[in-house]
């Protein structure tokens, strides 16, 4: 199976993702974490990524699909989440094609909602270990000792583009670019939407329930 978690930033891709990579032995695809990863090797694409990935804006589509191109190749056979791809419809076009291809199809595109102010809330909040990647947040789930990682002793931080500036260049981004995937999906017949407000666990069970994943 592969399927698409997707959402305004902060909705909580990233965390659900985790979960069911840990409880389910899925695979997670996320550009977000290719892209840091890139970043933090100082590789081309890094250097190409990085200031528009710190302004919050998108990194072009052609680059983009190439990378998932390329790790989608490597994964044939396994339950994919994407998560923070396609985040424009030239690169949904661009996934139908990859996936052709490989003669697989995205079975589901799964909506995360969240109202904007708790989005807010929760991006400005954020923190996220530079080693494992381990999210938390200052208010509802702080490291116990306060900037290193409960799970790795890594160094916990704010994230460049978790600053008021970039967020709202995010949202905007997201609104313009992102929200039109709404009916893209509709139109495919794979759309479906779920409420990302409550805990991790809630927001865990209802994405089980909609992929009728046990
Ligand atoms: P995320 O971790 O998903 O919030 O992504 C962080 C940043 O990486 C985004 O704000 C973009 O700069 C870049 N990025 C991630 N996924 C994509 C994508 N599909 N297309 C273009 N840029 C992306």
């Amino acid at each position: 199976m592969i399927f698409l978690l997707f959402g305004p930033p902060g909705a909580g891709k990233g965390t659900q993702s985790a979960k069911l990579v840990k409880e389910k032995g899925m695979v997670h695809v996320s550009t977000g974490d290719l892209f840091r990863n890139a970043i933090k090797n100082e590789t081309e694409l890094g250097k190409k990524a990085k200031s528009l990935m710190d302004a919050g804006n998108l990194v072009p589509d052609d680059i983009t699909i190439a990378l998932v191109e390329e790790t989608l190749k490597d994964l044939q056979g396994k339950d994919v989440i994407l998560d923070g791809f396609p985040r424009t419809t030239v690169q949904a076009e661009g996934l139908e094609k990859i996936l052709e291809k490989m003669d697989r199809k995205l079975e589901q595109a799964l909506f995360i909602d969240v109202d904007e102010n708790k989005l807010l809330q929760r991006l400005t909040g954020r923190r996220v270990c530079s080693n494992c990647g381990a999210s938390y947040h200052v208010e509802f789930h702080p490291t116990k000792a306060e900037g290193v990682c409960d799970l790795c002793g890594g160094d916990v931080k704010q994230r460049k583009d978790d600053t008021e500036a970039a967020i709202k260049t995010r949202l905007q981004t997201y609104k313009e670019n992102t929200l039109p995937l709404i009916d893209y999906y509709k139109t495919k017949g794979i759309y479906s939407a779920i409420s990302g407000e409550g805990s991790t666990d809630e927001v865990y069970g209802r994405i089980l329930q909609q992929l009728s994943v046990e």
